[in-house]
């Protein structure tokens, strides 16, 4: 337990491994959607992340956010905890240090393996000189960095192509890096197809990776993935999943109605409350899967 009776992100996640559960993971730049992520989590009973990327870091500002969650953690009692998601340099770490965040998601897989590693481990070494508390996830193998509706699979730096690690190739990673927590890419993709199906998982790979290394292990790009393979891939090893662009849609589609419905509303929580709810549903129905509870 740390000083604020919570349990530290990292024993969260272990126990979710030891458990065969997954944490959710979701991201927010507006405070409807962080309520709708606590009420959901407080609703099935689980410890949740909120996680914040470089837009949305920009959009709602970093102590703003921090501050806000801190509040409603000690209003709720409810452990939530703090994802500066996605930095994608030195510099946008070095912003969040010092803020209350419990992680930072290190994405330098837009670059080739042995640069990820180093860039990688650049990291580690700053984060555990300034707070060893505050834990780093990485990312092995590219799945794109938009979380938005793709016409085709992601490409990176130097026309980077979506690609999969070997389990090999995430055992030498996590060695090499000294990392908390890893999203090797097993068919998951930031974003979500717009004409097509994403990809399926590839449980094989999982399985092998489990086996080569002892972290918890993360799925990004939650979105478009169906119920039975979040199951497989959480029995197989997956603690900490994340979503984010399925919430985005939810969110403007219901905006979309609510404002074609209510042409003279103008009191901005009156539109955002129904947009609230449908990311609640959705969240909570997430949360029910990843946790196994069935009422
Ligand atoms: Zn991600």
């Amino acid at each position: 337990m740390t000083s604020n009776n919570y349990s530290s992100l990292s024993q969260v996640l272990a126990d979710a491994r030891d458990k065969h559960i997954a944490i959710g993971h979701f991201n927010i730049s507006t405070l409807d959607s962080l309520w709708a992520i606590v009420n959901a989590a407080k609703a099935v009973n689980q410890p949740v992340v909120i996680g914040v990327s470089e837009g949305e870091r920009d959009f709602v500002g970093i102590p703003v956010i921090s501050a806000i969650v801190s509040a409603i953690k000690k209003e709720t009692g409810h452990p939530l905890y703090l994802n500066a998601d996605h930095c994608y340099s030195l510099d946008s770490v070095k912003q969040v240090v010092g803020y209350g965040f419990d992680s930072i998601v290190f994405d330098a897989a837009g670059k080739s393996f042995d640069e990820n590693i180093q860039a990688t481990r650049e990291v580690v070494d700053f984060v555990k000189s300034s707070n060893p508390d505050l834990f780093v996830e990485a990312e092995v193998g590219y799945i794109g960095s938009s979380s938005s509706l793709l016409d085709q699979l992601p490409t990176g730096e130097d026309n980077q192509k979506y690609s999969t690690p070997t389990a090999q190739m995430v055992a030498d990673f996590v060695a090499k890096t000294g990392v908390g927590a890893v999203a090797p890419a097993i068919g998951n993709l930031h974003g979500m197809l717009k004409n097509a199906k994403n990809p399926d998982l590839d449980l094989d790979l999982l399985d092998a990776i489990a086996a080569s290394v002892n972290l918890p292990l993360v799925l990004h790009g939650g979105s478009g993935i169906s119920d039975n393979q979040f199951s497989q891939a959480i029995a197989r090893g997956i603690s900490l999943i994340h979503l984010n662009t399925e919430l985005r849609v939810a969110w403007r589609d219901q905006l979309k109605i609510t404002l074609e419905q209510e042409v003279d509303t103008i009191a901005p929580y009156k539109l955002l409350k129904p947009s609230q709810d449908a990311v609640y549903e959705l969240i909570k129905s997430r949360l029910m899967l990843f946790s196994k509870v069935s009422t």
